[in-house]
């Protein structure tokens, strides 16, 4: 078995539909011009040969090729050059080759761009050259009705063929740019926004509440004693800790809410259009249920969560400012004792606003 996944393969594939095809078109249009030159009859074995044996053997040798890309590069060349061949040998009969020339320009320039198409044509004329030495061809500057008739095929079906394997390629890299788009913006391991794609709507949020004199929340959410965790249950419980908490947030955030991961065991949320006080209340409820999850693997374990929230504050010059101030709720979270909600300017617990004793 040949070697199937190097870079080109899938070029050496679509190339091989295009050449089958061209070439099978190109004997009618080749064809019809050599036959009243009455040639030698090696002359049609090599034709034949040319139209209905090189593509396969094309792309058999391209499929085993170390780099099938650099493999159909030289077939690119050997195309190119047995193109130039039969315009010598057809003698310059003007339509078939101008017909020749142009679909050989046509595939090289589409395949590899002006590099190829230089390459092609100084293939070209080296086959013209060989042609020549061979046939000692005559100029006839006349096309009959049966050759016309001959080369409309050719000209017909191959770019209509080239063109929808390039549109093909196209939609598909535009699938792909797509996807790799999300993935860029996505953090692997909880399938959350990534630290840089949640900076870019917390920006976009900033902007709306400046411009629509609106409320919105942001919540920086720290696991507590996360590196505790890894050290007594390992990094595997604490990805699966992770993983529940982000699966949380998924399920427990309203539609317009965007989650993401800061980094490391934080998350951050943005709640749009959402007071204080009812953004202390939903984040306060997400770490009720979170510190009461159980895990399947490890019973004994239990998870807390430090919050620190605040709301946008038009005094603020730049999203930044927002999130140093949600940064500093968490701190004072941390700092007075964890599994808590605090929101920026409060200095208490959520719960004990709530509640007070
Ligand atoms: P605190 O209560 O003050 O937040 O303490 P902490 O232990 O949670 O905080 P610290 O910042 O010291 O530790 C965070 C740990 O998170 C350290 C790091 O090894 C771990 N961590 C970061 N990313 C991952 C990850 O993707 N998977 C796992 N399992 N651990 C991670
Ligand atoms: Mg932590």
């Amino acid at each position: 078995m040949g070697k199937t996944g190097g870079k080109g393969f899938s070029l050496a594939r679509r190339l091989y539909t295009s050449r089958t095809l061209g070439l099978a078109l190109g004997l009618l249009c080749v064809g019809a011009a050599m036959y009243p030159l009455n040639p030698a009859p090696w002359v049609w074995v090599v034709m034949l040969l040319n139209a209905f044996i090189w593509p396969h053997l094309a792309y058999q040798w391209a499929r085993r090729a170390k780099v099938p890309y650099h493999a159909e590069h030289r077939n690119l060349l050997v195309d190119a050059f047995l193109g130039g061949f039969w315009v010598a040998a057809m003698h310059f009969n003007p339509l078939p080759s101008a017909t020749t020339i142009s679909m050989l320009a046509m595939n090289n320039v589409a395949i590899g761009g002006v590099r190829f198409l230089l390459a092609g044509t100084a293939a070209q004329i080296l086959g013209v050259g060989v042609g020549w030495l061979i046939f000692t061809p005559l100029f006839i500057p006349e096309t009959s009705q049966l050759q016309l008739y001959a080369c409309l095929p050719l000209m017909g079906l191959y770019p209509l063929a080239l063109g929808w394997i390039c549109f093909r390629q196209a939609h598909m890299l535009g699938r792909q740019k797509r996807e790799l788009l999300a993935l860029s913006r996505t953090d692997s391991l909880t399938g959350l926004l990534n630290h840089g794609a949640w900076k870019d709507q917390l920006e976009v949020e900033f902007q709306r509440c400046q411009r629509q004199h609106q409320g919105g929340a942001i919540a920086l959410i720290d696991i507590d004693h996360f590196k505790t965790i890894n050290d007594t249950y390992g990094h595997v419980a604490g990805d699966i800790v992770l993983r529940q908490l982000s699966k949380m947030l998924k399920q427990n955030l309203r539609a317009a809410d965007v989650a993401g991961r800061y980094g490391g065991d934080e998350f951050c949320v943005i709640l749009p259009d959402l007071p204080l006080n009812s953004a202390a209340a939903a984040m306060d409820a997400l770490r009720d249920r979170f510190a009461t999850l159980g895990y399947e693997q490890n019973p004994a374990l239990k998870v807390s969560l430090s919050i620190g929230l605040a709301a946008f504050n038009p005094a603020h010059t730049d999203a930044t400012l927002w999130l140093n101030d949600a940064d500093q709720a968490l701190y004072e979270a941390k700092s007075t004792g964890r599994n808590r909600v605090i929101c920026c300017g409060d200095g208490m617990p959520h719960h004990e606003l709530l509640d007070p004793v």
